[in-house]
């Protein structure tokens, strides 16, 4: 029996390294969902459409109908790559001025529409370990095991900041900590789907913890569920 694996937290938990780690030992596919909400937003940029921050919601919609978000499997780095209209974005996508404007399109009713649907058929057939803010309770309210992961946020600040040096990205720990906090102020904060805790989602605190104890936490929890 296969089942689906909902993942949600706060931006740079450590709840992408859980889900890929917990996808690969489990032989489920990992849909990354923060990874389509950047490329709505690379799109947006790349067709000028964003000035000083800010996006005209009629364009947003306009543009919905041409972007194709689909993802491929990278051997050589041992996980999927993020390709927009054909177009290999996975470096992209993680670059710091996409962090600093997604939050700011997540929030809009018609992009989540849009993604959601996505996301819902993508976790049909089960066997999904899917990671966002809305999983547990609005994307995959049925799914058999729901996390919701935390960390200290100098903790969450010094895994960001390392992965953006080791992509070559300069950016300072100070500039770093602020976009985390601003976005899981937005957010939380935001009428559509906002981040929160669902009910029936065990909390995985891994400030203390390496990543290994986090996935045999985690995989133990699915192992329980597979046995009942
Ligand atoms: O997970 P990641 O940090 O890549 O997500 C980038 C942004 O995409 C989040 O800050 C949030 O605004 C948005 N997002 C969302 N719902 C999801 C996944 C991501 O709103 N399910």
């Amino acid at each position: 029996m296969k089942i689906n694996i909902a993942i949600d937290g706060f931006s740079s938990c450590g709840k992408s390294t859980l889900a890929k780690l917990l996808a690969k030992k489990l032989e489920y596919n990992y849909i990354d969902t923060g990874a389509m909400y950047r490329s709505v937003t690379v799109y947006l940029v790349n067709q000028g459409l964003i000035k000083d921050g800010k996006v005209n919601k009629q364009d947003i919609i306009n543009a919905l109908d041409e972007i194709h978000i689909t993802f491929k499997f990278n051997k050589s780095k041992n996980q999927s790559d993020t390709f927009l209209n054909g177009v290999n974005i996975e470096n992209e996508i993680r670059s710091p001025k996409i962090s600093s404007l997604v939050s700011g399109i997540s929030k809009f009713k018609e992009v989540r529409q849009k993604l959601i649907t996505l996301q819902q058929k993508l976790g049909e057939d089960k066997g999904i370990v899917m990671d966002g803010r809305d999983i547990g309770t609005f994307v995959l309210p049925k799914a058999e095991v729901k996390f919701f992961v935390t960390a200290d946020l100098e903790i969450r600040t010094q895994r960001r900041y390392d992965e953006l040096i080791a992509n070559g990205y300069s950016e300072s720990f100070e500039k770093v900590k602020e976009n985390l906090l601003e976005r899981d102020y937005n957010d939380t904060s935001r009428d559509e789907n906002p981040l929160t805790q669902a009910e029936d989602a065990i909390l995985l605190d891994n400030t203390n913890l390496t990543i290994e104890e986090l996935v045999d936490m985690a995989t133990k929890i699915v192992e329980n569920t597979l046995q009942k």
